[in-house]
């Protein structure tokens, strides 16, 4: 019996509010609050008549603290759940703050604007220190630590599929299967097809910004940074069958870097095809992937904003959709003196997903973990006061709702390795 505000509503947030609606035993009551208000009030009246979970809706700008408080103020919720975008992850912390509300997300901070001085400064400092130069990075989030405990409220990062649900599985083996675990490798497969020569399965500046970094892996204390795109790998997915993947930096090997100290390697690998890659190649080569500002017209525009503006949007990509992803991780380390090696996974239909909910795989594999996320902190099992990412709690009740609610699992001994 609880009451949640939801910020945003994209394509991740449709699935997760989606899934709310059929969980109202625990939503009895939610708020969709975005930019856009009509879209809020078109997923309403989707869901209306098919639920108990009351919807209101509101319109907000995540941006400003000011309006969110005066919003969280009225509406009263036990939780905020920011599905917006990663650039609005420190207001909306902000303002969780003030009102003494817990808080969710799926994606750590990132800053809009990459050019601002006083934001560079800080990431060029800390590109020094820690070894990698990803725009986004959890020491914005980690450094709300205090604030959170001593108000005595949750701050849960990164309950997507990944982050998340694979920092989850991580916990998962090292609870069940390991005295130790000496390597992870984070697999994450699309062998979806949309029919479009070029587009992003969700937002198309936040996927573009990401892919098109630097990569990056944690060796034995270290971060190693690689050229975007240079350590390539096949691997055969169940469900999918053979794909090129290729090392990416990403998130959650900065968490499980920090808390499991005693892992030796973490890398993550997503697929891409020839045709992604050549079309992404030629819009970093023309500049349009740009995330500074430049003068058209004698307006100021953002290229990869403006080139957001021409794609596909992401939520409209549920209907064309088919194939399946696999994501999951594979362990090595140690079991009662011997090794031991598992590989973790969902496989998830794009098709299924969209005669359910209405999204691809892509939305539905972050959108119900976002849901578990938040019924976790919500019904009290992962609720102690502070800021966590979702390997720091007890991740059984976290594996059990991923089985009833649409993202069933595997676990496979001795799998393939990865070399
Ligand atoms: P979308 O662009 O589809 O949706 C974002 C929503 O946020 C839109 O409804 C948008 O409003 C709203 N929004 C943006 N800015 C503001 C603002 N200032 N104030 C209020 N609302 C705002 O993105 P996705 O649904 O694809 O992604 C949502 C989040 O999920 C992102 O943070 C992304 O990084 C994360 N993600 C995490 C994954 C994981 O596995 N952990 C995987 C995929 C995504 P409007 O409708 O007006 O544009």
């Amino acid at each position: 019996m609880s009451r949640l505000m939801i910020i945003g509503c994209g394509g991740v947030a449709s699935v997760a509010i989606h899934k709310c609606c059929q969980n109202s035993e625990v939503f009895d009551e939610i708020m969709i609050a975005s930019r856009t208000v009509s879209k809020c009030d078109a997923l309403k009246a989707e869901l209306e008549g098919t639920t108990s979970t009351k919807i209101t809706t509101a319109k907000v700008d995540a941006d400003n603290v000011d309006e969110l408080v005066a919003l969280i103020n009225e509406y009263k919720p036990e939780a905020v759940l920011n599905l917006a975008l990663p650039y609005q992850d420190l207001t909306i912390m902000d303002a969780c703050l003030k009102c003494g509300v817990h808080y969710i997300d799926t994606a750590n901070y990132e800053a809009e604007d990459t050019e601002n001085p006083a934001w560079r400064a800080i990431y060029e400092k800390r590109c020094k220190e820690l070894g990698f130069t990803a725009y986004f990075d959890y020491s914005w989030q980690w450094a709300y630590e205090e604030k959170f405990k001593e108000a005595g409220l949750t701050a849960l990062l990164g309950t997507g599929f990944d982050p998340g649900v694979t920092s989850v599985f991580a916990a998962y083996a090292k609870k069940h299967y390991f005295d130790e675990i000496h390597t992870i490798d984070i697999l994450d497969c699309n062998g979806g097809d949309h029919g479009y020569p070029f587009a992003t399965n969700f937002n198309p500046e936040i996927n573009l910004r990401e892919v098109s970094a630097p990569g990056s892996y944690f060796e034995n204390g270290k971060w190693v940074e690689i050229p975007a795109m240079s350590i390539k790998r096949e691997y055969d997915f169940d469900g999918v069958g053979m794909k090129d993947m290729y090392l990416l930096h990403h998130e959650e090997i900065e968490a499980l870097a920090r808390n499991m100290p005693e892992v030796k390697r973490i890398r993550f690998f997503m697929t891409f095809g020839q045709s992604y890659l050549t079309h992404m190649k030629c819009l970093e080569n023309v500049g349009l992937l740009r995330t500074d500002a430049i003068e058209f017209n004698g307006q100021q525009i953002v290229p990869i904003q403006f080139l957001k503006a021409l794609l596909p949007d992401p939520a409209s990509l549920g209907p064309r959709t088919v194939g399946k992803t696999n994501i999951g991780c594979i362990f090595t380390g140690i079991k009662d003196g011997k090794e031991r090696s598992i590989y973790i996974y969902n496989i998830c239909d794009h098709q299924e997903c969209y005669k359910e909910v209405k999204s691809q795989a892509i939305s539905y594999t972050t959108g119900v973990p976002a849901m578990i996320g938040a019924m976790m902190v919500l019904r009290g099992d992962w609720k102690k006061p502070g800021v966590f990412t979702t390997d720091e709690f007890d991740p059984d009740p976290y594996m059990d709702a991923l089985n009833k609610w649409g993202l069933p699992w595997v676990v496979e001994e001795n799998p393939t390795l990865v070399e």
